[in-house]
């Protein structure tokens, strides 16, 4: 048999995987092979996402993957020929404490230092104006960014897919990745192909972008990659016109509440501290009522909200300990790259990190942040951990 043979070998055909395709292809890079284990795309968590994007982070590496990736979105469908179902709705954040206040006025002034023109901080009384629905006796202000909002996770990652297989790279579904061959040159290991269900493949650089399961690849490099599944469950609800459907994602501060419009309905979200990690996506239906109790304390209107058990998902972040993605060359593994830990941001920070990766792939350098090293696996062996506090 003959062995196949790829520039470069991509593990895992979900959003970030696409990304890393398309980028690579449009820089001249042509022969990428991405392997994804199920027969369609979109089975990880990029299907399963709720689709929020926001340049609202903490540290200045996820602003300014931000600041990339939300204008690409914006731009997509003139730049792929491809919908990303783009909305420029909003984030809007909702303080209920003076800690909050004062969180979200040092994250705005990050923020617009470093570039970002269209996040403002509220007062109660707009806030109010904007949204009489909200409960408000207890909202102090908040902070909105009228360039946050959200796109449709499937058809960006199709996008992405479609372009980069005009652009000369492939796609092999239904196959597995189950192990990555590693030689040693002059005391240097370094990648030498990978090993799948289809037969060998000969490759000098191989990028794990496997989402939750990006810790079971990384071992394939003898690599112990410190990213978790954790269930995070959605609920949309039935058809609902008592509260806008121009809405922002409204995050409620007191209690990480959220939702945003979908369809006639809303999509509610909440991330549950009682949820351990565990590759479980069955959807829990006690979470329903969880969820309608902290939505009916912001929105009296949601008491009347209808919904659907049998409707609702789960699916899994890829979590780091400091909630922080791991991007870059890993040292020691010469030609393995990491795409791995986006801890929920991943189908936003995937545009930035397909530029990033293909970047530090084919030139050893990328300028859409000023730092990349920050996210570099290395941190973990270094004691030199980021904390992002704005995680939803
Ligand atoms: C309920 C929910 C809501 C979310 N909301 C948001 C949001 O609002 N905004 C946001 O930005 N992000 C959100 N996320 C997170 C986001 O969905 C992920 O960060 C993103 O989809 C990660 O993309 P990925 O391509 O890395 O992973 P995936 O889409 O999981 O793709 C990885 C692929 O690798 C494949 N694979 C794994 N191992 C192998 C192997 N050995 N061989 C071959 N293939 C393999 C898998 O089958 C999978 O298809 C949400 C996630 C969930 C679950």
């Amino acid at each position: 048999m003959n062995t196949h043979t790829a520039d470069v070998v991509i593990i895992g055909g979900g959003i970030v995987g696409s990304s890393i395709a398309w980028h690579l292809t449009s820089a001249g890079c042509k022969n990428v092979l991405v392997i994804e284990r199920e027969s369609a795309q979109g089975k990880g968590s990029t299907g399963k996402s709720m689709g929020g994007v926001r340049a609202q982070f903490s540290t200045p590496v996820n602003i300014q993957m931000s600041l990339y990736s939300i204008p690409f979105y914006a731009a997509f469908e003139k730049t792929l020929g491809h919908p990303s179902g783009y909305r420029d709705q909003g984030y809007l954040f909702v303080a209920t404490k003076d800690s909050h206040l004062a969180y979200l006025r040092s994250n705005f002034e990050r923020q617009r230092s470093l570039g970002l023109k269209t996040v403002r901080m509220l007062e109660a009384a707009e806030i109010i104006g904007m949204l009489p629905q909200l409960r408000s006796d207890d909202i102090l202000g908040g902070s909105f960014c009228s360039t946050d909002g959200f796109v449709d996770p499937y058809s960006a990652m199709t996008g992405f897919m479609a372009r980069a297989g005009e652009q000369g790279a492939t796609l092999w579904k239904k196959t597995d990745v189950t192990g990555i061959a590693i030689e040693t040159v002059a005391g240097q290991r370094k990648v030498s192909g990978v090993e799948t269900s289809r037969g060998p493949v000969a490759t000098r650089v191989v990028v794990n972008a496997a989402g939750a399961w990006a810790a079971q690849v990384a071992r394939f490099a003898g690599v112990e990659l410190p990213v978790e599944p954790l269930r995070r469950m959605l609920v949309p609800s039935e058809p609902f016109d008592d509260f806008p459907h121009s809405s922002p994602m409204v995050i409620d501060m007191s209690n990480g509440f959220h939702f945003r419009p979908e369809g006639r309905g809303f999509l509610l979200a909440w991330n549950d501290p009682e949820e351990t990690s565990s590759y479980n996506t069955d959807f829990d239906p006690a979470f329903v009522e969880k969820i309608l109790i902290l939505a009916a304390a912001r929105v009296p209107a949601f008491e009347n909200l209808a919904v659907n058990p049998k409707r609702a998902w789960a699916g899994l972040y890829e979590m780091t300990p400091d909630h922080h993605a791991i991007l870059g060359p890993v040292d020691g593994v010469e030609g393995f790259y990491l795409a791995n830990g986006f801890s929920g941001h991943g189908v936003m920070h995937a545009p930035a990190t397909g530029k990033i990766v293909s970047d530090l792939i084919l030139r050893g350098k990328t300028t859409v942040v000023n730092d990349i090293s920050v996210l570099n696996f290395d941190r973990f062996a270094k004691g030199a951990l980021l904390h992002e506090t704005a995680v939803l």
